[in-house]
């Protein structure tokens, strides 16, 4: 029998959902609650099979204020006639450091290792957190299922992971890689075996390009490297994100610029990446137009972008001692041909060949007959890993 449950994925001023009718995979209504916090808070849907979106404003005070607008909108659209309905809620919930290394149903414990969390991940684990208990509140009946970022990655061996420094702060303080986007890089992965078969899949990189942007290197369906790393900050140049820069840089901003650690954590994370070196945009379609009209900081932020992809996935073939299917997802991966062409341009040596009429068309498989490793467009969906993970907790 189908089971109805709900995917969240929950920001500082926003929370996306989707409701599923599970085995079957089917999405009954996916929406947003943005700027939460707000006196202007936007709510909208869409019921599947109905052409229209439905959209609101109102002031959204909190979480829970944005939570029950979804219930009142899921009960008012007769989507489910009754809260019970709702067997599950998954969440995506950044750190799960190491202690989770897959998904778990949230009790008290598991809430309170999650906040404790919160120094590995600042930015996202209180968040996540927020939406646990705002649907804990409201949806008593649901159990609650916690969906790390970090868990994918968690079969990667010790020779990626681990940092070169002193050894105590491995173990006292759980400083090593990490990894972020283990559900995008899961769900891309699936597709490319369910289309191209586990043999053509082996050896594959995923790139999950979006405002942030991490790369991994997935060997027989297992990370065995991803650039992302003890947080979503290292790896790729990204938006508003620094990516990997040498670690002196930090003390040395700090004592010249007068600086605390906070205002360089805030620098990192906020005014850094294509931002920061173009002063256009953390947009890549931004800094492209830009480019295009001959501002040249935003051609050397692009190159660097560009570069720093490329370099990645040459270390990666070494992980995967070799490639047979490079990926592009989120954002940037699924919808900037521009950006696949100049990444895939200086591939040849790996055989890599992309036909720029498909790349363009952004198809499924842009990677010419003659290209010796097959280059895929794969949208995203890290809702559907979420809710997958859910049934299998909830639904036994
Ligand atoms: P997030 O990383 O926040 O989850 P997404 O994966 O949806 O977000 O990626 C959002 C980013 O994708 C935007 O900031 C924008 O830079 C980029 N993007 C979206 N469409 C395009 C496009 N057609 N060309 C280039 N970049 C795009």
């Amino acid at each position: 029998m189908s089971k109805k449950i709900l995917a969240i994925n929950a920001g500082s001023s926003s929370l996306k959902f989707k409701l599923y009718n599970m085995p079957e995979e089917e999405v009954l209504v996916s929406g947003l609650v943005d700027r939460i916090g707000h006196q202007d808070g936007v709510f909208s849907y869409k019921i599947a099979g109905q052409p229209d979106k439905h959209e609101t404003t109102q002031p959204i005070e909190d979480h829970t204020a944005g939570v029950q607008l979804v219930i009142d909108a899921l009960l008012g659209s007769g989507t489910i006639q009754d809260k019970s309905e709702i067997i599950g809620v998954g969440h995506r919930v950044s750190h799960g450091g190491r202690y989770y290394t897959q998904s778990v149903e949230v009790d008290d414990a598991v809430a309170k290792k999650i906040d404790e969390l919160s120094v590995l991940s600042p930015l996202h684990n209180p968040v996540n957190l927020l939406g646990i208990e705002a649907f804990e509140k409201l949806l008593p009946e649901a159990k609650d299922v916690a969906v790390f970022d970090t868990s994918f990655h968690s079969t990667m061996p010790a020779k990626a992971y681990t940092y070169a420094l002193p050894y105590k702060f491995y173990e006292e303080d759980g400083i090593r890689r990490y990894g972020f986007h283990g559900q995008s890089h899961q769900y891309v992965y699936g597709e490319a075996k369910r289309h191209l078969g586990e043999k053509a899949t082996n050896k594959l990189i995923s790139c999950h390009l979006g405002n942030g942007a991490s790369i991994c290197a997935v060997k027989n369906g297992k990370s065995v490297n991803t650039s992302m790393g003890f947080t979503p900050l290292a790896g790729l140049v990204m938006g508003t994100r620094s990516g990997d820069i040498d670690p002196e840089i930090l003390p040395f901003i700090e004592e010249e610029h007068n600086m605390s650690p906070e205002d360089v954590r805030s620098m990192l994370n906020h005014d850094s990446g294509l931002k920061g070196i173009s002063g256009v945009s953390n947009d890549v379609r931004d800094v492209l137009e830009a480019e295009k009209a001959g501002n040249d900081r935003a051609k050397l932020a692009m190159s660097i972008y560009i570069h720093q992809i490329q370099q990645f996935i040459g270390a990666y073939t070494t992980d995967l001692e070799g490639l047979e299917t490079l990926v592009f997802t989120a954002g940037v991966g699924e919808h900037s041909a521009p950006v696949r062409s100049r990444v895939c341009a200086n591939l040849g040596y790996l055989g890599v060949e992309i036909d720029e009429d498909k790349n363009l068309a952004n198809d499924f498989e842009i990677s010419t007959p003659n290209s010796r490793v097959k280059v895929l467009v794969i949208p995203t969906d890290e809702e559907l890993i979420i809710a997958r993970d859910t049934l299998k907790i909830v639904g036994a």
